[in-house]
């Protein structure tokens, strides 16, 4: 037994952001291991050190705990991290690569090369020439004598260590998605494990860590799989048991092809920058390659815990659809209550000045819920609620409304008289307080009540029917330049939401300046 309880690990790369793959590989990594009661752990592989760095790190690091991920072992961040089978770094792991490549030397699994990488290609090439059907490092210094390992060392070649792949062999592999796998090994090289200056090579390394480790579990992305079989054998040299492996599937776009950049934002920040709630993209990747029983498409992440299985990781890739990603934002932000969801757009919210957080709290709690049913990102509320703020320049589709009957600009003026006279609330940023608070929104059930009374917005809409009655104009046909008088486009929530949550001054002055054209 490798370790009594499971224990999975995430290893990035810290080469770059944490993108949707990266992120849907410990996702699952991390539901199994809870879903088990094992430990989840996260292993930092750097030993690309031309690529690898600290700005990288910190981004998955932050997206992982953005996502809802916590590691029990691995780095030290937000309050994750420590663990007994350290350093999670591989750069800080070398002696321990050297001592388990010693291993292998003296078993024979491992040999030192010595040709220069321009000899490995003239090899190649030779390879290519006889069509050997084979086209990796053929094998130069596999059978080199004491004596000649002893002339390179003589000439100052340092070697690389190359792992004896056995000669052609038929592996049987079991994986937990993809079920028994067979590999012949003859298309695979001998290939490097370790470098002159100690630093290991994936597979190597890789493979030393989750034997340290006591990794039980290994689930990572499809394109792992051939490695998999390298480190199959690697294990086998050893003499270590080998974990249970779970290649999982490619993410595609929509035309079935290998999600890129250009399909989708890659790095999980840039999803937090824009205001897609954390929830709804973990519930969202969590989709891509696995189903919640019971075609359920929204839970929580304790939800998932509780049934997930690596075995219920799907065979075929799953596709990337952002209008799904959206349409599972909007329904998260639906859901919550609309003093809620102004605590989470606040960081976008940049125009609104901060005292109206505390001094019309009702208010803006009230325009938000205006707007929860029609936006899914917490980022696009601030570009929704300018009209709200400040008095704004009429769009095409306002000035077309405004200019459709040359008659609605009497309306107009007749209907800021009306509210002139009229009990409806102050505007921003006077005190609403009483006001907004008397009347959460959306507030349309509320039964019309006296005619002339302004102050919710079903009276407003039953003061307004009257007054176009008394006018002779078409209850339609007033609201539209109504509209773009007030906000200065053809859209946004209900007009007569629209009335009470700008005000009687705003309403007012707004009404006049478009019947003055
Ligand atoms: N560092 C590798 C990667 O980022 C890890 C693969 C594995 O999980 O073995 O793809």
């Amino acid at each position: 037994m490798i370790h009594p309880t499971p224990r999975l690990r995430f290893a990035p790369s810290p080469t770059g952001p944490l993108h949707l793959g990266g992120a849907r590989t410990a996702m699952y990594n991390w539901a199994a291991a809870r879903a088990m009661g094992g430990t989840f752990l996260l292993r930092i592989e750097d030993t690309d050190q031309a690529r690898s760095t600290d700005a990288s790190l910190q981004v998955i690091l932050t997206g992982l705990r953005w996502l809802g991920i916590d590691w029990d072992e691995g780095p030290a961040f937000e309050g994750c991290g420590g663990g007994d089978y350290g350093p999670y770094f591989q750069m800080q792991r070398l002696p321990r690569y050297r001592a388990a490549a010693d291993r292998l030397l003296a078993g024979g699994h491992a040999y030192p090369c010595y040709c220069t990488p321009e000899e490995i290609d003239v090899g190649r090439k030779e390879l290519e020439a006889q069509k050997a059907g084979f086209y990796g490092y053929n094998g130069r210094c596999r059978n080199l004598t004491a004596e000649q390992r002893a002339a390179f060392e003589r000439a100052g070649r340092r070697p690389n260590l190359r792992f004896r792949m056995p000669v052609a062999r038929v592996l049987q592999v079991h994986d937990l998605v993809r079920g028994e796998v067979e590999v012949n090994t003859k298309e695979l090289d001998d290939w490097v494990m370790l470098r002159p200056d100690g630093v290991p090579l994936y597979n190597f390394a890789c493979v030393v860590d989750d034997i340290g480790m006591q990794i039980t579990h290994v689930v990572r992305g499809e394109e792992h799989f051939l490695n998999g079989v390298k480190q199959h054998l690697l294990f086998e040299a050893f003499g270590a048991e080998r974990p249970a492996f779970a290649h999982i599937p490619l993410i595609l776009n929509k035309d079935g092809k290998k999600l890129s950049k250009r399909d989708a934002d890659t790095n999980m920040l840039d999803y937090r920058d824009k205001g897609y709630p954390p929830e709804a993209v973990f519930n969202y990747i969590a989709l891509l390659g696995w189903s919640f029983s019971g075609d359920r498409d929204l839970f929580t992440r304790q939800e998932m815990v509780e049934v997930f299985r690596i075995e219920g990781i799907g065979k075929s890739g799953a596709k990337f659809d952002e209008e799904k990603l959206r349409w599972m934002c909007g329904e998260y932000v639906r859901r919550w209550t609309p003093a809620e969801c102004l605590e989470r757009a606040r960081p976008w919210l940049a125009t609104v000045p901060a005292e109206a957080f505390t001094q019309h709290r009702a208010w803006l709690q009230n325009v938000i819920a205006c707007y929860q049913e029609r936006i899914a990102l917490l980022g696009e509320f601030q570009d929704r609620i300018g009209w709200l703020l400040a008095d704004p320049v009429a769009d095409e589709a306002a000035q077309k409304n405004l200019a459709k009957d040359p008659a609605s600009r009497q309306w107009l003026a007749a209907y800021a008289d009306l509210l002139a006279a009229g009990n409806l609330p102050p505007s921003y940023p006077a005190d609403r307080a009483g006001a907004d608070e008397a009347v959460p929104l959306p507030s349309k059930k509320d039964a019309p009540e006296p005619v002339c009374a302004f102050d919710t917005p079903s009276r407003i809409e039953a003061a307004t029917r009257a007054f176009t009655e008394q006018l002779g104009v078409k209850f339609g046909s007033f609201v539209h330049p109504v509209r773009a008088a007030l906000t200065g486009t053809d859209k946004g929530p209900g007009l007569f939401d629209v009335v009470f949550l700008l005000g009687k001054d705003a309403c007012v002055r707004r009404l006049r300046a478009a019947a003055a054209g």
